[in-house]
């Protein structure tokens, strides 16, 4: 892996196209072993997370549907602190088994906002994966039962994280140089 460009901006090689294949695999594994039974719902946060969701989908063993629903809150390399819903969800979730599928925690905004709508539309449950998280901004807790990787403040693109709607087709996640 290489330093890369997109827009004004360098991005150094952080997280290989291997390592996230692994991590990819083995929530998947724990995802078939903990549904087996159930037949979950899948409801993967777009843009961001459409290759993990993709992936992690893909790599299931068992029977699952999966939906999309459209929240953002970035724009270039920071936070708005606003959640704008754009495409909104049109599957049932009464009494399913739901799992939601996230690129990346940052301040826990995005989700804090969405999980009581969700809630509201009473589940017979409500899990979290999410392919990173930066644990240290978080403003609103919340808990992830699938996770990736743990990683510090610093933006990322790639694996379908962009930069002002570019680098979501790298094969590996890049961090921000330091300036
Ligand atoms: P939160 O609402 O938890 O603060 O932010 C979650 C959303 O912000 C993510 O789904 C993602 O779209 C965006 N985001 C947060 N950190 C990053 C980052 O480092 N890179 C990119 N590309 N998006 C991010
Ligand atoms: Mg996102």
């Amino acid at each position: 892996m290489q330093t890369i460009q997109v827009h004004d901006k360098k991005f150094i090689p952080y997280i290989t196209a291997e390592e996230i294949n692994s991590e990819v695999r083995s929530i998947a594994d724990r995802l078939s072993t903990d549904y087996a039974e159930s037949k979950p719902l899948f409801i993967a946060i777009l843009n961001g997370s459409f290759i993990f969701a993709a992936d992690v989908f893909r790599a299931l063993r068992i029977p699952a549907e999966i939906c999309f629903i459209k929240l953002a809150s970035y724009k270039g390399t920071k936070s708005t602190g606003e959640v704008i819903t754009s495409i909104g969800l049109d599957a049932d979730v009464f009494g399913r088994d739901v799992i939601i599928i996230e690129d990346i925690i940052d301040t826990g905004k995005t989700l804090n906002q969405f999980l009581p709508q969700l809630e509201h539309q009473q589940p017979k449950s409500m899990k979290i994966c999410a392919l990173l998280h930066k644990k240290e901004c978080t403003v609103f807790p919340i808990h992830i039962d699938y996770l990736g990787f743990t990683i510090p403040d610093r933006f990322v693109v790639g694996y379908g994280l962009d930069y002002d709607g570019y680098g979501r087709n790298l094969n590996g996640i890049y961090q921000l140089e330091e300036q």
